[in-house]
């Protein structure tokens, strides 16, 4: 059995606005193993993106309790909470969130700094994230010179450059080609035999179908959590 990389208990999420509360989520009990490749399907404004952004320590939950290989999360001060963020989570998201005047290189350089390494000592690893991800010709290229699918490529890289255990991605693919989308899943499904944990949220069946864990969440609980048979990647 591989290790629990992550348990939430009970988790609850609400949205307070003057003239409402919309409970996001409800009392999710979830585990997640290290290495595991799993995919979070459901309707929209299921509490998909809540969960992945609650798992991410970007977005503090409510009620119940997240544990970060078997430590509470609730003795997490702010310092903590930036750690957890920083190293432990590789977050894709579908806007790419780039720095879009930097170059590809600068832009998996700027990850690395921010972990504290020196830029000129980390061009060559920065590097090996490029060509991890197919980007080796662009690395002088712009950031807003990418194809879609580049991008892409770019925001896994930079993920994939904080050496994070766990990579989640919502929606990775819902703005590129079929094409694209190959690559982008080929590259995530390597990063899972690399032995990290991968969580991407998707609407595309054809993509869920590929994870060997599902998990479809509606009106902010889990409806479903099963594992599959997948073809051989
Ligand atoms: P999904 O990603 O499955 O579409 P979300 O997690 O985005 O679902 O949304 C779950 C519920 O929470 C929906 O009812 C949505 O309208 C609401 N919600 C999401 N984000 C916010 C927010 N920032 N403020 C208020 N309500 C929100
Ligand atoms: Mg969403």
């Amino acid at each position: 059995m591989a290790e629990t990389i992550l348990r939430l208990q009970n988790i609850s999420k609400y949205y307070y606005s003057d003239t409402s509360v919309t409970q996001a989520l409800r009392k999710i009990n979830l585990e997640f193993s290290m290495g595991e490749f799993v995919a979070i399907t459901g309707e929209s404004g299921g509490g998909k993106s809540t969960l992945l952004n609650v798992i991410s320590g970007m977005l503090p939950f409510d009620e119940g309790e997240m544990y970060f290989r078997g430590e509470p999360t609730f003795q997490y001060d702010d310092q903590d909470w930036e750690e957890y963020r920083r190293n432990k989570i590789g977050f894709v998201f579908q806007d790419y969130s780039l720095i879009n005047h930097y170059t590809a290189l600068d832009n998996i350089l700027a990850a690395l700094v921010i972990q504290g390494k020196d830029p000129e000592s980390s061009k060559e690893e920065a590097m090996a994230y490029l060509e991890q991800v197919g980007l080796t010709e662009q690395a002088a290229q712009r950031a807003s010179q990418l194809s879609s699918g580049q991008k892409q490529r770019l925001a896994i890289a930079r993920a994939v450059a904080v050496s994070a255990p766990i990579i989640l991605a919502d929606e990775p693919t819902g703005n590129l080609d079929s094409g694209s989308t190959k690559e982008i899943m080929s590259i995530l499904k390597q990063l899972h035999r690399e032995g990290r944990t991968v969580i991407l949220i998707t609407h595309d069946n054809d993509i869920a179908a590929q994870a060997r864990r599902v998990i479809r969440i509606k009106d902010g609980k889990i409806e479903a959590d099963f594992e599959q048979q997948v073809e051989d990647w």
